[in-house]
């Protein structure tokens, strides 16, 4: 897997809405902080989500930050794998999932790839990302940021539950 000499900090994005979700994020999170080239600085608490223009059970939601050594695309195709081996599949957009794992921030770089946009480009909607964004990195979320999201009911869970 490719790797570049300094290291980044990013920040993954989780969420799951089908099985023990809960059990899936923190699979996910070990699996992240078990990968190659990647450090765990910090993740989130769990987060309870509706789903947006889909339907379905709940989403569980959280964000890591991590520290790595792999470029952007080498990190995107680990998330994949992650996400694979959680049993992912796509039927159609917006459809129910075990486990997705979206790159937030890689850095400070503006990436604008056929496979691969950074910083997300729906990151800003969604409560559900900058809720557990704020609680790891308050510097990175301003209140105009959350007051755009503030109709969006999305509940902080403790993280062992
Ligand atoms: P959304 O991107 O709106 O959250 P989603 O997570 O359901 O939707 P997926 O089916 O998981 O969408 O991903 C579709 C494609 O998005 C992936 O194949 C991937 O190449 C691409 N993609 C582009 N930018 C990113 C990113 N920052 N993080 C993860 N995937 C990305
Ligand atoms: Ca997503
Ligand atoms: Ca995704």
């Amino acid at each position: 897997m490719s790797e570049q000499r300094d290291e980044v900090i990013a920040y993954v994005g989780l969420g799951a809405n089908l099985g023990d979700s809960p059990q899936a994020v923190r699979d996910a999170i070990a699996a992240l902080a078990a990968t190659p080239g990647v450090s765990l600085v910090q993740a989130s608490s769990l987060y309870r989500s509706a789903p947006v223009d889909a339907t379905g059970p709940d989403y569980i939601n959280a964000v890591a930050c991590i520290s790595t050594r792999l470029t952007a695309p080498a990190l995107l195709h680990a998330l994949q794998a992650i996400e694979n081996t959680a049993g992912r599949e796509r039927p159609y957009r917006n459809a129910p999932r075990t486990l997705d794992l979206d790159l937030l921030l890689y850095g400070d770089a503006g990436i604008a790839s056929p496979d691969l946009t950074v910083p997300h480009p729906r990151m800003g909607e969604r409560a559900f990302v900058l809720l557990p964004l704020r609680e790891i990195s308050p510097g990175l979320i301003g209140d105009e940021d959350l007051q755009a999201v503030s109709l969006q009911v999305v509940e902080q869970l403790g993280s062992f539950e």
